[in-house]
């Protein structure tokens, strides 16, 4: 099939893009940076994902994946176009629908003089209704044209996880695939697409699948924040967290591979983003929404458990204290930094005069954005320890699991927001002292 991806230059636009292209569709991968759609011409993707540099050198080499700023020509070519622009959140919390009505508007000039019958499909988080009252209207005012009649219309929430976008793209076994239909023939002409993918697809109205995104990311985010909470009591109550996520793993009503790990908090463009947007939607409907604003509030205050545990051990005021920060993008995987804990982490620690080395090894450009010159980036992770006086470690890339990593620490004191290091396996000589970890212990 001819397919557009509108937004084809972020990270869930240019996955679908690549990964369609990647089963055999035809796609044009649409941008309206022209720099970085040149870069995705050219074999490097603007983004870091694990697969994605590979898949699209594959896709160019056989001409199925074409990368554009001309949406209308993009649209004329294709038989469905998805949307995947951002839909970040405004001050309030509440979904800012800015980048979805451009888009919109621009596809739907374009289906003007489409001939013949064309999909469009949400792919963008989007609060109930928004595909229907908002997305639909700007189509058909533009293009002049009638939902259900010219043109169709899905909604399909995307539940790929950065950091293995490209996998749960190509493989949603574990996921499933979600079709919100506005009528039985949008619907099939996009079930075709997945045809090929080994997943259940689930067809269902628009709203329900605008729903079910924000209902599956609030569910987990609320269980990130349980952890966190429960490993902070644990930690001031003198036990270990880590035996009690043992403990309650063997409970198969809560069951292993839950989202129970303790640390410094959820990040990313989705977790934080959605639950405040459904939140805000939830109020605007009468409802008093205690659980997740107390998932959120819990979410907030996490990263700074950090901050109070590097006190606790460095001592109390850190003024003049060096601190390595190791992680910065909001999960392994990813350079991705949007709502990343490590900068609460690293802002916080500056006020409180702290001078700061940071190292991630896929993050840091978009760290350097951030943190300007209040920090200094290290291009290995020993550079950022050798003169540090404590380690904070934020994100579990796998390379800060390597005890042997510490040794050229000058002031051996670790603080680990991940539990990716095991105590008793460091050198003697170092303090060590983690999220839900009991006490601080010397080695
Ligand atoms: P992003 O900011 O990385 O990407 C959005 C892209 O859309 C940007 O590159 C932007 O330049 C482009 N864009 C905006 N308007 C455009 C236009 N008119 N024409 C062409 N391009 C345009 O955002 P993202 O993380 O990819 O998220 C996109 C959507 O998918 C959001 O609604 C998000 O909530 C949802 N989502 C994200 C993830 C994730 O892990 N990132 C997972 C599932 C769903």
């Amino acid at each position: 099939m001819k397919i557009a991806v509108v937004g084809g230059t972020g990270y869930v636009g240019l996955t679908t893009a690549v990964c369609l292209a990647a089963k055999g569709h035809i796609v044009f991968c649409v941008g309206r940076n022209r720099e970085k759609i040149e870069k995705i011409r050219r074999g490097f993707p603007v983004i870091y994902e694990r697969g994605l540099k590979n898949l699209l050198e594959e896709v160019l080499a056989n001409r199925t994946l074409k990368a554009t700023v001309n949406l209308d020509k993009a649209i004329q070519g294709s038989d469905v176009s998805f949307i995947c622009v951002g839909t970040p959140c405004g001050d309030d919390g509440s979904i800012d629908l800015t980048q979805i009505r451009n888009a919109t508007k621009q596809m739907g000039c374009a289906l003007r003089d489409k001939v013949g019958y064309h999909v469009v499909v949400v792919k963008s988080t989007v609060v109930p209704g928004t595909t229907e009252n908002v997305v639909l209207p700007i189509l058909e005012k533009f293009s002049g044209k009638r939902a259900g009649v010219d043109f169709g219309i899905c909604m399909n929430p995307e539940f790929l996880r950065e950091g293995r976008a490209v996998d749960d793209f190509m493989f949603p076994r574990d996921v499933g695939i979600v079709i919100g239909e506005f009528d039985q023939k949008s619907g099939d002409l996009l079930s075709k697409i997945y045809g090929n993918f080994d997943g259940e697809i689930f067809r269902t109205s628009i709203r329900a699948a605008e729903m079910i995104k924000y209902a599956r990311n609030s569910y987990l985010a609320k269980d990130v924040s349980f952890a966190n909470e429960i490993a902070n009591v644990c930690q001031r109550l003198g036990v270990d967290y880590l035996d009690v996520k043992k403990g309650m793993e063997m409970d198969a009503r809560i069951g292993e591979g839950r989202f129970l790990d303790a640390g410094a908090g959820f990040g990313g463009s989705c977790f934080p983003k959605d639950v405040s947007a459904i939140v805000a939607e939830a109020k605007e409907s009468g409802i008093a929404p205690v659980l997740l604003e107390s998932a959120l509030k819990v979410n907030e205050a996490q990263p700074y458990e950090l901050v109070r545990l590097t006190k606790e051990v460095v001592g109390n005021p850190l003024k003049g204290k060096r601190i390595a920060v190791l992680g910065l993008a909001f999960k392994p995987g990813t350079d991705d930094m949007r709502e990343a804990p490590s900068i609460k982490v690293v802002n916080s620690l500056l006020r409180e005069g702290c001078e700061i080395s940071v190292y991630d090894n896929k993050a840091v450009g978009n760290a350097k954005r951030i943190f300007e010159d209040k920090v200094e980036y290290a291009e290995k992770a020993e550079e950022a320890l050798r003169y540090a006086d404590a380690c904070v470690i934020v994100t579990e890339w796998p390379e800060f699991a390597d005890p042997k990593l510490y040794t050229c620490m000058r002031g051996r004191v670790i603080i680990d927001g991940r539990r990716v290091l095991n105590p008793t396996t460091l050198p003697p000589g170092f303090t060590y002292h983690a999220i839900g970890f009991p006490r601080a212990v010397k080695t």
